[in-house]
């Protein structure tokens, strides 16, 4: 799960294997989703007990499911060999089935109204466990048996993918772009890059190096402040990185790649949901190719951070919208599956 054709053409030849068994086992994990090795039935069958015994094929374990009334919403939580846990959403639109997919277990971010920052960074997924997400819920869409209860016409792939579940994607920045290359590639799970959104809180140093990448998928930068001393009691990195260079280096990756950037600013009551902060964020944005997305919080038990009303959310998108920024408010989406990043496993080990 970890390597690229290349990579497996050249383990397979090594074992003494002609080539053609390396593109049947691609085929059979990005084609048929298959489970097991048994399952790929022209391969000989020696070949498929010697894999089974000296690899893995899928290293995440689905330990608890929730799935939300309507049937167009579910989170899963897996285990990965080592223990550690980590957990997808999968949200059902009309025409797109959004994969929320994480890239690390934990995070060392320490964002003060999130989940996943309480048990701090357990370590970095590995490519193979982040493209094994997006395989679970592909062949999930896929099989017939499965019939999800959902309102929807049913899916039957994976059509957008949002890094923005558990961690921080920059910060494990290797594993994540060898992801998203295998899940990009013709000959791996074949997703166009603009269907990909990569969020992040604002590491900006890797802004600047994934503006070079050449893989155009869709950055989101979570803000959720336009001041700085505001910003860093929400998103502590803003310390190190403020909103003023983070700002620039958003430009910069703008200037190099010529593709909107989308911020993200969880509204929370009383914390950054004032009129006068609004206006203030739509001065910061102006002349940046930007949209911002508003998210209703979800909100954590015993957490100071409560969302912000349906009325204080749209009378601060409309003060964005007066300052000339295109602005929409995101659906809300599985409060009661706790959907948020991280609430799963956090409600799972409570
Ligand atoms: S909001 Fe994202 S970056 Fe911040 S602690 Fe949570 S998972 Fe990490």
């Amino acid at each position: 799960m970890d390597c690229t054709l290349s990579e497996l053409t050249e383990t397979v030849q090594a074992a003494g294997a002609p080539a053609y068994r390396a593109r049947q086992i691609h085929e059979w994990i990005y084609r048929k989703y298959a489970r097991a090795f048994a399952e790929m039935t022209n391969l000989p069958q020696a070949m498929r007990a010697e894999l089974a015994a000296q690899t893995t094929l899928m290293p995440l374990e689905p330990i608890a499911r929730r799935v939300s009334k309507a049937g167009d919403t579910q989170k899963v939580l897996f285990q990965l060999p080592d223990g550690e846990t980590v957990e997808a959403v999968l949200m059902l639109y009309n025409r797109r089935r959004t994969l929320c997919i994480s890239s690390q277990a934990g995070c060392a971010m320490g964002c003060t109204f999130c989940a996943t920052a309480q048990g701090g960074l357990r370590r970095n997924l590995t490519g193979g466990e982040i493209v094994a997400q997006v395989l679970f819920f592909a062949r999930y869409l896929h099989d017939a048996g499965e019939k999800p209860k959902m309102r929807v016409k049913r899916p039957t792939t994976v059509t957008n993918i949002v890094l923005m579940g558990m961690g921080e994607p920059l910060h494990n920045y290797d594993s994540v772009w060898n992801a998203i290359r295998r899940l990009t590639a013709a000959d791996g799970f074949g997703l166009g890059a603009r269907h990909i959104t990569l969020s992040t809180v604002g590491l900006t140093p890797m802004i600047d190096r994934m503006a070079d990448e050449g893989i155009q998928v869709n950055l989101a930068v979570s803000l959720h402040a336009p001041n700085n001393p505001l910003r860093s009691k929400l998103v502590p990195l803003s310390r190190r990185y403020p909103v003023d260079e983070l700002l620039a280096s958003v430009r910069r990756y703008i200037a190099k790649t010529n593709r909107r950037v989308t911020f993200e600013y969880a509204l929370m009551r009383d914390v950054n949901d004032s009129p006068a902060l609004a206006e203030d964020l739509a001065d910061k944005l102006r002349g940046i190719l930007c949209h911002v997305n508003l998210i209703p919080l979800n909100p954590i038990p015993d957490s100071p951070f409560q969302p912000t009303s349906d009325r204080d959310t749209e009378r601060f998108a409309e003060v964005l919208r007066a300052g000339g920024i295109s602005t929409t408010v995101r659906i809300r989406r599985g409060i009661e599956i706790d959907a948020g990043c991280g609430q799963l496993r956090h409600s799972a080990a409570a």
